[in-house]
């Protein structure tokens, strides 16, 4: 019969095999998205946390985040906040793709 702890080290396995192709498909993604100067990021609003983890990594000072309205009143938080991206001064680099933990970013033309 299996012990206690050799499921516990199974289910850790199975947890880095798991989060292992999780990265590896994520890779893939955010290689698929184009850097440079002639893209812009762009946040889909819907998808972002206000987490502020793009504007740490942006050196570029290209990214403000705002507060807007819960959409739930049964929320009770005391801001819910959005990124939005500078046009002018963001350079495409992509850094703020890689940092976002729900995706929220992409490039498109500038
Ligand atoms: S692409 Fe680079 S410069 Fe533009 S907002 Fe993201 S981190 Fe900043
Ligand atoms: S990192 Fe992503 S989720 Fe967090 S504030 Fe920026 S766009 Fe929103």
């Amino acid at each position: 019969m299996t012990s206690a702890d050799e499921l516990l080290k199974r289910r850790e396995a199975e947890a880095l095999r798991i989060r292992a192709s999780l990265n590896r498909q994520r890779g893939v993604q955010h290689s698929s998205i184009k850097g440079g100067e002639e893209v812009v990021a762009f946040v889909n609003e819907s998808l972002c946390i206000g987490c502020d983890q793009c504007d740490i990594v942006c050196d570029d000072n290209a990214i403000e985040l705002y507060k807007v309205k819960m959409r739930s009143p049964l929320m009770n938080v005391e801001s819910n906040r959005k990124a939005k991206i500078i046009r002018d001064a963001c350079t495409g680099c992509r850094l703020c793709v890689l940092a976002c933990p729900t995706d929220a970013i992409t490039t498109i033309d500038r």
